[in-house]
């Protein structure tokens, strides 16, 4: 029995130590926010670890959905999934533009490409997909009817830190992308975000988007917002990223771990992730299909009663919130996949620091569940 639960994920803290140098340096220059040294320093070194030109940092990645979305003039419609984190679709709200919900597929969990054209009205301006579980979206289709169609593309990829499909980053895609380095994603800045942008045009008027409209001391161009990164967190960034390559690497290993112990178990489905994609193991969600004994709820109460904590990520659908579930196109009858998935799924405990004894006592605990349902269910009636 566990006497501390574990959780799903663990932010990624590197030792005390090695922060305290970068506190001393802020003290010292008592440049605190506003795009200090640190702040530049880090759009920099993110930019080329991702492998990609231009980055924006934000204070969190909710504010840098609200911020593409102005940057880019975004109006009427736009196309998004249900299956994500509800702020995805908050975005949209918040900006005064109608979300437009489409199925998801069955395998990769992402927009169904083939769901958009159909849901296209002479109002619609853009499509908000989410690379869900850093799973990258069918970006090259998506492109297709986003250039036949004259829309802006904007992904939501909070979960897909560092990831690459044929070598290329994921986040280089669309018109825009945005990043969430909240303490549960796989890079944290405690709470921070970020824009990913194509050209140093589009960064500069990002850059003065989220610093409430101002191009210089006394010419505001624009509706901004306070969406500075401050030095702390840019500094506790530049100390993290020393450390992401080895996250990431036990990551893969974590997740290994569990697909090798997990094969063949009847009614649990894994993610499949596609051979070109270099994935950042964001996430373990396994889907509890009617071939396992119980229900997925009855595996999440079980698993809970063992102090392991999974989550339902993502139940329930964004449509089913009360500011969306009146919107025809979040009626359940046109999102059975959607619904079918949401009602399967777990997210299971994969972080760095995760020992590879608590993968085997979750991966146990699915088995044994499942034994003790099935030995029930064959008791010979006794009369
Ligand atoms: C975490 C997350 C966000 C929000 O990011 P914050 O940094 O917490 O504001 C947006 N979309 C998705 C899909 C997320 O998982």
């Amino acid at each position: 029995m566990n006497t501390k639960p574990v959780y799903i994920t663990s932010p990624l803290l590197p030792p005390l130590e090695e922060f305290v140098p970068y506190l001393e340096e802020i003290w010292q220059n008592k440049v605190l926010t506003n795009g200090g040294p640190f702040h530049q320093q880090l759009e920099q070194e993110l930019a080329q670890y991702l492998g990609v030109e231009h980055l924006c940092l934000f204070t969190n990645g909710t504010l840098a959905l609200l911020t593409a979305l102005q940057a880019l003039r975004i109006t009427g419609e736009v196309i998004t999934t249900p299956y994500s984190f509800v702020a995805t679709s908050h975005s949209l709200l918040w900006n005064g533009l109608t979300p437009v919900f489409v199925d998801i597929d069955p395998v990769s969990c992402n927009i169904d490409p083939e769901k958009i054209e159909q849901a296209i009205t002479p109002q619609t301006t853009a499509i908000l997909p989410v690379h869900c579980y850093g799973n990258p979206c069918d970006v090259e289709k998506i492109q297709r009817i986003a250039d036949l169609y004259g829309l802006k593309v904007i992904y939501d990829a909070a979960h897909a830190f560092g990831v690459r499909k044929n070598g290329r980053s994921v986040l280089s895609y669309g018109d825009l992308s945005i990043l969430s380095f909240h303490a549960t994603k796989v890079f944290n800045t405690i709470e921070g975000g970020a824009i990913i942008c194509p050209d140093a045009k589009t960064k500069k008027r990002i850059d003065y988007l989220k610093n409430f409209g101002f191009a210089d001391e006394t010419t505001v161009v624009a509706t901004g917002i306070n969406g500075k990164m401050n030095e702390v967190q840019a500094a506790f960034g530049l100390l993290q990223l020393k450390h992401i390559d080895k996250a990431l690497t036990e990551r893969e290993e974590i997740q290994a771990c569990y697909r090798r112990l997990l094969a063949g178990t009847q009614g649990i489905r894994l993610l499949e992730v596609p051979a070109d994609v270099a994935w950042n193991n964001a996430y373990l969600p396994i889907m509890v299909t009617d071939d396992y004994p119980v229900s997925r709820d009855a595996l999440y109460a079980y698993l809970r009663e063992n102090n392991i904590i999974a989550r339902r990520y993502f139940y329930p659908l964004i449509t089913s919130f009360p500011m969306y579930r009146g919107l025809t196109s979040a009626d359940e009858s046109t999102l059975p996949v959607a619904q079918s998935v949401s009602n399967q799924v777990l997210c299971l405990p994969v972080y760095p620091g995760l020992a590879i004894e608590e993968v085997g006592k979750v991966v146990s605990l699915i088995h044994s569940l499942a034994e003790q349902s099935l030995k029930a269910s064959a008791l010979p009636l006794v009369v």
